[in-house]
């Protein structure tokens, strides 16, 4: 079966199947079949004995022990801060000021920016993430270089410039106008400019940005319809900061100044007023949870509950550099440890794909292992957690997966039906640097 161009018009693999569907379930299918057409979308996922007749003549891609997710989607996650991970900075402003800032100015070298970009990229794609939304610095040219390591990864990729016009170090001190504008320019070179990459407009917080540099974001966002990534509630002092200056909600300024909607994603609300959960249901407005930096920063834990019960958009993001690793199986470990409780593995697993996809509005096309939708999936080793797959019952292997897979886990990453990692060709190549990184 090839089509007159030579490819092959499908490929057919088998494996165990974890779909989720919701943030309480999923559909888990032992012995699973899933073909992908020549688009690289999914023709079909469902039991190996149901699979169709017409796939019967393609020849078989088996993984034994395995089981297919579909890809992560790491919804909140700076490119700068790659190498800045677990360095000790006592709380979020602390941090920000003291580890975050003189590593982000490094940017300002385009071959720092190259480097880092290409190694960031590369290792999101070995931890399983096939959709990050990302944060990149302050410098117009280190986003151009992230865009284009962006596209070259075959990642699906939502990137912004950080806009940034006061309190901040002088090397990194925009003006509004300037700020603007290098943005508008980035907009326009890549918002679109494949079917993977978006432009998000990217205020970096509240107490970084004059009001009138929040307003022209919003004013950017509008005008070229592109997503808005920012930060809310993480940190009680932060909050405070922002009453003071703007004497108002965190919310409610973001609000009166054009900033939410449903374009928009929220890193963190940890501490939200009744208020400002009113506020964003309202305006559709999304949320990435982020546990790992929330416990590594002692910033607080998010309510679960609360944005569940409001019908809040949330999935799930590592943000590094505050989150220690870009691995989403560690960071949903890291979502039922921050609450303190059991939680069931349905609901991280959910938060990290599909959860996520419905955050940015693309669960058509990313988040599922449905036929129709992209096939970006994640092929994990089940050696690595729990040994045999066999006879496990549905939450046994789900359980396994969140509480127990580490990055060595990761055995396959395809995007858009390409092969974009392999472990064991990593392996054979003496490389281990991309994972372990
Ligand atoms: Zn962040």
């Amino acid at each position: 079966m090839e089509t007159t161009s030579g490819h092959p018009a499908f490929r057919v693999f088998r494996f165990s199947l974890l779909n989720p569907t919701s943030f309480t379930s999923f559909t888990w299918i032992p012995d699973g079949a899933l073909v992908v057409n020549s688009e690289g979308s999914i023709a079909y996922s469902g039991c190996w004995a149901d699979l169709p007749r017409e796939y019967h003549a393609v020849p078989v891609e088996e993984y034994e022990n395995c089981v297919a997710l579909p890809g992560f989607i790491d919804l909140h996650v700076h490119l700068p801060q790659f190498h800045a991970r677990g360095k000790f900075g006592k709380d979020l402003l602390s941090w920000l000021h003291h580890v975050i800032f003189p590593i982000e100015a490094t940017f300002a070298d385009p071959g720092v920016a190259r480097r880092v970009a290409r190694s960031f990229f590369a290792s999101l794609a070995a931890h399983g993430t096939t959709t990050a939304m990302v944060l990149a610095s302050v410098h117009e040219e280190a986003t151009e270089i992230a865009f284009e390591e962006a596209r070259r990864s075959r990642l699906r990729v939502i990137l912004g410039k950080i806009n940034m016009d006061m309190d901040c170090p002088e090397n990194l001190r925009e003006s509004t106008t300037e700020s603007l504008a290098a943005t508008e320019r980035l907009i326009k070179n890549w918002h679109g400019a494949t079917d993977k990459l978006r432009y998000a407009v990217t205020p970096r917080y509240a107490l970084s940005c004059s009001e009138d540099l929040l307003r022209g974001c919003a004013d950017l966002a509008g005008r070229y319809g592109t997503y808005i990534q920012t930060h809310i509630n993480e940190n009680l002092e932060e909050i405070k900061k922002v009453r003071e200056r703007f004497h108002t909600s965190y919310a409610e300024l973001y609000h009166r100044t054009g900033l939410l909607g449903k374009s928009t994603v929220l890193a963190h609300n940890v501490h939200p007023e009744e208020a400002e959960i009113d506020l964003l249901k309202r305006t559709d407005t999304a949320v990435a949870h982020c546990p790992d930096a929330n416990l590594f920063l002692g910033s607080g834990k998010f309510n679960i509950e609360k944005h569940l019960d409001r019908g809040i958009r949330f999935g799930l993001g590592t943000d590094v550099g505050a989150g220690t690793s870009l691995s989403m199986l560690r960071t949903m470990r890291a979502m039922a440890y921050v609450q303190g409780r059991s939680l069931h593995p349905a609901g991280p697993l959910y938060t990290a794909t599909r959860g996520g996809a419905v955050a940015l509005g693309l669960e058509k096309t990313i988040g599922s292992l449905n036929p129709g939708a992209c096939a970006d999936f994640v092929v994990l080793d089940f050696a690595t957690m729990e040994g045999d797959l066999r006879g496990l019952s549905a939450d046994d292997a789900a359980a396994a997966i969140v509480y127990k897979a580490d990055p060595h886990a990761v055995l396959k990453v395809y995007a858009g039906g390409e092969h974009v990692y392999s472990r064991d060709d990593q392996r054979r190549a003496g490389d281990q640097r991309i994972i372990d990184e």
